[in-house]
């Protein structure tokens, strides 16, 4: 089955041809259908911000490296046991690209995002056709198109990164990065009731689209002082959930300082391994309080992503849409930055009867 992988280790933002990093198809054989397995015809997988990373060798050098982990499809083919799902063929499925496997001690004890066994079944799904355990499967709503369907994952993150700020009603709420995971954690947190919900954002087409879809602010950290902006925004009391969802080595530590007294601050996103951020402990943790966490991947999230995705607004995240012999286009185009995400269509499974 073709699938989209790295073919070559290196930034895909280097200028030099010689040393790029590439995207190429590969032939990857076709996992076989265990007992409990689903195997899904893709219909379109998103492109990660973390996919770049990969082709840097965050996660292993010996290519190929097969990609795509945001993914919707339609359901091909159902192992013997496949049925505590309640799953046919036909159906129009997302779902996690990770299996938890329910036996280990940490999923025996609620925590199964350090599930000893998660790269199981962690396959590429920028592909033909995906293979997964059928707990990792979720049908979609009715009203969901295909297309939206794709962005279950990422909205599953937006749903963790919310459980990490334990935010409460009323909350003043800063998300810093205004790519996909912070316009998505944007409208998650808008119906958590954020208040002064703001976004520190470069690119002013992604502040324009925050604004559209609840931001009640938005701060250019190029072009103003993001410190008097928060400020004027939060009456000088700070913000009381603050969010990275950039990823930004240059952004993380300021967000420290536009933090209320015992605001929680989440780290959503991926750094470099050999990233460190001075922190002095007297500041922030002892005369302010501050809780300082992260987020791995999206334990115990599915389920409600798949209740609030009908009720978000995505459709700019799905503007841009390239066929899977395309891909290295389409890469190209995300490192680009012209649109905040990028489809690939893996199939052609037409369900535009549906409304998103
Ligand atoms: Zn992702
Ligand atoms: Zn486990």
């Amino acid at each position: 089955m073709r699938t989209v992988a790295v073919t070559k280790i290196g930034s895909l933002r280097d200028p030099d041809e010689q040393t790029r990093g590439r995207i190429g198809l590969v032939d990857f054989p076709e996992p076989t259908l265990g007992a409990e397995d689903v195997r899904i015809r893709v219909a379109y997988s998103a492109i990660c911000g973390s996919d770049p990373h990969l082709a840097e060798g965050f996660f292993g050098t010996e290519v190929p490296i097969g990609l795509g982990h945001e993914l919707s499809g339609v359901v091909e083919a159902l192992g013997e046991n496949a049925y505590r799902n309640g799953l046919r063929i036909g159906d129009r499925v997302a779902g996690n690209f990770l299996r938890f496997c329910g036996t280990c001690t940490p999923c025996r004890t609620g925590k199964q995002q350090f599930c000893e066994h998660i790269q199981d079944y962690n396959r590429p799904g920028m592909a033909e056709t995906v293979t997964w355990h059928e707990s990792q499967v979720y049908k979609l709503p009715d009203g969901v198109s295909l297309l939206k369907g794709c962005l279950l994952e990422p909205t599953s993150v937006a749903v963790r990164i919310a459980d990490k700020t334990a935010i409460k009603v009323g909350d003043r709420v800063v998300v810093c990065g205004g790519g996909p995971i912070g316009q998505l954690a944007l409208q998650v947190l808008k119906m958590n009731g954020a208040t002064s919900l703001t976004l520190i954002e470069p690119i002013a087409e992604r502040r324009e689209m925050a604004l559209r879809h609840g931001a009640d602010a938005v701060i250019d950290p190029i072009a103003e002082d993001q410190y008097r902006r928060a400020d004027e925004i939060t009456d000088g009391a700070g913000f009381d959930v603050v969010i990275d969802a950039s990823g930004s080595t240059r952004a993380v530590r300021g967000l420290l300082d536009i933090a209320a007294k015992g605001a929680t601050v989440v780290y959503g996103a991926m750094y470099p391994h050999d990233f460190e951020m001075p922190l002095n402990l007297s500041d922030y943790l002892y005369l302010k309080e501050l809780t300082l966490t992260g987020v791995f991947v999206s334990p115990y999230a599915f389920p409600r992503a798949l209740q609030i995705l009908p009720h978000l607004d995505v459709d700019e995240l799905t503007l841009s849409v390239f066929e899977l012999e395309d891909a290295a286009e389409a890469f190209a185009m995300h490192v680009s930055g012209a649109y905040p995400k990028v489809v690939i269509r893996c199939n052609n499974l037409d369900d535009a009867a549906v409304r998103s």
